[in-house]
């Protein structure tokens, strides 16, 4: 059995990866300091996996990345039980923009010191794969066009530096023992919904600054209204165009990552993972209203500074060395989330 250490697994995204990797019969440890999450996540996991299974192979360690001895203590446990972790998926982070600016000191602890901690650790135990959860902010987004692996990187946010230096941190490494490490950054556009059996969805415990955590707050009218940042945008209808893709194919990029980088010699990649359409703020929200029959009230605000009209990825290159494709659309994306949030009592 593969055994993954999978940093920010009771998170959003890791706890889609971690549902898809334990229905592909992985091993799974969680290392979260559930600063941003709960264990609770995993209570559902049961009504699709087998109860023995999951207490076998789903192992949910607390912890702070930065906790240098936890983090060994848990890589000598399973060295010592002859469970060898074979790879690393690194999730674990602090992830929003605007907290990033008021707070950078914070976003460079976590995030640098953290990810500096797992590979000094991974590299005692011999553990030379890891798969990244970089971001689409490692780019230059006043780009026009879609937005390759080769496009100009230029972050303007803590939170986007220091995606782009641990970037930079993992090539060094590679590049200091090329026959050794395999690494893929991904780099995230922009993911939203639900798992479609409606067991986990997007639910932070800290404030909500993604755009789909706040449509389903308005839509369950926890809030009045969505404010729409800007209607003057030179896109198709003024308001901002991002590349919206369903949690569940992006969890699944992982999984083609893990085997890609099993199945190739070692490799330092930077992949974007999107679906390649650019849809508008108003196209998201007249979508969800329309799948979903419930009403969105919004207004239009200010733009935010620092923001992009429109950024998509050309996710060619991870279509092809993956072998992967996303497969759900932005009707399933809103269908699933709602689907989740409105049976999760949150
Ligand atoms: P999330 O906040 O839901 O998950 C991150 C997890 O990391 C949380 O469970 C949190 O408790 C944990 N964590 C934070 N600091 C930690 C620490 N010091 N030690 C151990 N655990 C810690 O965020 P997410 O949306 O699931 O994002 C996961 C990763 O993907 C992040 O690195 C984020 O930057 C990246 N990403 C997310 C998006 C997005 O839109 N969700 C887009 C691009 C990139």
């Amino acid at each position: 059995m593969r055994t993954v250490l999978l940093t920010g697994g009771s998170g959003y995204v890791g706890s889609h990866i971690a549902l898809n990797l334990l229905k592909k019969n992985f091993s799974v440890v969680i290392y979260d300091s559930f600063v941003n999450s709960s264990r609770e996540v995993f209570n559902k996991f049961n009504k699709v996996l087998d109860e023995e299974f999951l207490k076998k192979n789903l192992k949910i360690y607390e912890g702070d990345l930065r906790e240098k001895d936890s983090l060994r203590n848990l890589f000598e446990d399973f060295y010592l039980n002859g469970k060898k972790i074979n790879s690393v998926i690194h999730c674990a982070g602090l992830k929003s923009v605007k907290d990033s600016l008021l707070n950078p000191l914070d976003y460079w602890d976590v995030n640098i010191t953290g990810t500096l901690n797992l590979i000094k650790i991974m590299n005692k135990f011999s553990c030379k794969k890891i798969i990244f959860s970089s971001s689409a902010t490692v780019y230059d987004c006043n780009q026009s066009g879609l937005l390759n692996e080769k496009s100009i990187l230029k972050p303007i946010n803590p939170y986007g530096n220091t995606k782009y230096i641990i970037e930079k941190l993992l090539q060094d490494i590679y590049l200091s023992s090329k026959d050794a490490w395999r690494i893929v950054n991904l780099r995230y556009f922009n993911p939203i919904g639900a798992d479609p059996d409606g067991l986990i969805g997007e639910g932070p415990s800290s404030e909500k600054n993604n755009i789909f955590p706040l449509i389903l707050d308005v839509a369950s009218k926890k809030l009045d209204k969505f404010t729409i940042y800007g209607n003057d945008w030179d896109t198709k209808d003024g308001t901002c165009v991002r590349d919206y893709i369903h949690i569940d194919d992006l969890a699944e990029s992982h999984i083609r990552a893990l085997k890609y980088i099993s199945e190739n010699r070692p490799n330092f990649l930077n992949l974007n993972i999107g679906t390649g359409k650019g849809t508008s703020v108003l196209e998201l929200i007249n979508t969800f209203e329309n799948i979903n029959g419930v009403k969105v009230p919004y207004v239009f605000g200010q733009r935010r500074e620092g923001d992009f009209g429109s950024v998509v990825a050309d996710n060619s290159l991870a279509k092809t060395l993956l072998n992967w494709e996303p497969q759900k659309n932005l009707e399933d994306m809103c269908r699933d989330g709602w689907d989740w949030f409105k049976n999760s009592g949150i």
